[in-house]
């Protein structure tokens, strides 16, 4: 069987919840059943919204659902270098160009979009701007974007659930206004550069799987395959959060629940053991199939009946 060299890239701006705790689980069974090595990222490039403290909680659940990973932990906040290069490269290759639209110009201009193009998609506004336009945009001084110019290819990424999912690639932006670099640039050079086979995660970021794949190839890299979990839901049918209750390794332990009984839980909710047992990562490690994942639907989480079974 080939090797899935994996990862988990959380974003630290709270602490991880059951459907986080999930896909990290499916993510780190999926590198480990395969003999493949599972790499920990922490995606703190939003410097406002993410906190040391959010860090040390996240890492410290998933030692405690088991989940141990290869070499050292790698942070976005130290990787500026990286992402500005791969803009260097990108613009070297004509494959960038200055956006100054402003949200609420995109939201109007968006009305008649491309026919294939994907929700929200740019509208391509500043993708031909002549000379003199972009001069004057220069002089009224607000800083530009930098959005990628895909010219509306389609693009495929291969995910080991799903399929083909196929897709128009839209100019994203990959590095804003105020120089933050994108996470779609982010996500991408940093699988390259950790060298991640395969990247699984929750199935809310599917849509972005096709970007990131025309992202790879156009730094020369070869696209990751991906494998998208299904996510936990609330009992409202929004994707679960804080405020569906007990919902944090932290909260269940108040509840008297130990991380094994919620590791249990989850491995319950992917048809690796039945309600109560108790397997050890190994005991999962030596379960799992990519087959597990198929069929499964999002999660109703329901406060009440009980966590994920
Ligand atoms: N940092 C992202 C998040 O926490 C995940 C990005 C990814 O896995 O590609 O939602």
């Amino acid at each position: 069987m080939a090797h899935h060299d994996g990862r988990f890239a959380p974003s630290p701006s709270g602490p991880l919840h059951l459907g986080n705790l999930r896909t990290a689980l499916v993510a780190w069974l999926r590198a480990r059943s395969t003999g493949g090595r599972f790499l920990m990222r922490v995606e703190d490039l939003d410097r406002g919204r993410s906190r040391p403290e959010h860090e040390a909680s996240q890492l410290r659940d998933l030692a405690a659902l088991g989940i141990d990973s290869d070499g050292e932990i790698v942070r976005q906040s130290d990787r500026d270098d990286a992402y500005a290069d791969a803009v260097r490269r990108l613009a070297d290759l004509g494959l960038v160009y200055p956006c100054w639209c402003t949200r609420a110009e995109i939201r109007e201009a968006a009305g008649a979009p491309h026919a294939d193009a994907p929700e929200g998609a740019y509208p391509g506004t500043c993708a031909h701007l002549d000379a003199a336009a972009r001069a004057a945009h220069e002089e009224r001084g607000r800083p530009a974007a930098l959005r990628v110019r895909a010219e509306g290819v389609r693009q495929s990424a291969h995910d080991a659930v799903l399929g083909e999912l196929s897709a128009v690639v839209d100019d994203f932006v990959v590095r804003r206004g105020d120089g933050g670099f994108a996470y779609n640039l982010a996500v991408v050079v940093d699988d390259a550069w950790q060298d991640v086979g395969e990247v699984v995660r929750g199935d809310d970021l599917a849509t972005s799987a096709p970007r990131q794949a025309w992202l790879a190839e156009a730094l020369g890299h070869a696209p990751p395959t991906y494998l998208h979990v299904p996510l936990v839901l609330g009992p409202d049918g929004r994707r679960l959060a804080k405020r569906d209750g007990a919902v944090t390794l932290a909260d269940r332990a108040a509840l008297g629940e130990d991380a094994v009984a919620v590791r249990s839980q989850l491995a319950a909710s992917l048809g690796l053991c039945g309600p109560g047992d108790r397997p050890s990562p190994e005991e999962l490690v030596a379960r799992f199939e990519v087959d597990h994942l198929r069929g499964v639907v999002p999660l109703r989480w329901d406060p009440v009946a009980g966590p994920l079974v």
